[in-house]
């Protein structure tokens, strides 16, 4: 099977990694191809099964830990799992396209870890944590409850940001896309 790159984008939540790598996907030169995520929360809004994630029940999500049925996984938050399954990856490759993730850091540095050549490891930075509270608080889907889980858990995200190939600064949205895409461009058409 011919192995394509491995895009990951982490950062988190409310970096606007997920807008970043939504505009990516939108460029046809870049042949990529989201990887879907199991996860084991409630979907949110729009959310569609399968196409955002593989909604699945806690359960089901221990039987494929059991299983090695995951490349990566993790508790990101409390009883919250997600986690990419092999057979996605897969699926993607048969394809002939390069995947993109949309992961939390842990999981980033894994995937990177665990194919280091064939992966870009990206850290989208918020401009503070201020103004990610802002956004999570403007994006309104969650409780105040869960919000405030999601930015304690970003200031020790931010801190592994060094370990990552390279930092975006999502200051600018419509920069921080030229940026990406310039960077994923250049990694995807390299030998
Ligand atoms: P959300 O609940 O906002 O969709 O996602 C919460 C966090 O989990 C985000 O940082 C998201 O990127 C991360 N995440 C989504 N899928 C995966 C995955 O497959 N593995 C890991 N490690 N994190 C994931």
């Amino acid at each position: 099977m011919n192995k394509g790159k491995l895009i990951v984008f982490s950062a988190p939540s409310g970096s606007g990694k997920t807008t970043i790598v939504r505009h990516l996907l939108g460029k046809e030169d870049l042949n990529l191809e989201f990887s879907i995520s199991a996860a084991s929360r409630e979907p949110r809004g729009e959310e569609v099964n399968g196409k955002d994630y593989y909604f699945i029940s806690l359960e089901e999500f221990k039987k494929h830990i059991k299983a090695e049925d995951f490349l990566e996984w993790e508790e990101v938050y409390r009883d919250n799992f997600y986690g990419t399954l092999k057979s996605e990856i897969e699926r993607i490759w048969a394809l002939g396209k390069n995947v993109i993730f949309d992961i939390d850091v842990a999981g980033g540095l894994r995937i990177k870890h665990k194919f280091p050549e064939q992966t870009l490891a990206v850290f989208v930075k918020p401009p503070s944590v201020d103004e990610l509270k802002r956004r999570l608080k403007q994006r309104s889907t969650e409780s105040d409850d869960k919000i405030n889980m999601r930015i304690a858990k970003a200031s020790v995200e931010l801190a592994t940001a060094p370990q990552f190939d390279t930092i975006i600064k999502n200051y600018d949205l419509d920069t921080a896309k030229k940026e990406a895409y310039q960077l994923v461009k250049a990694f995807v058409n390299k030998d």
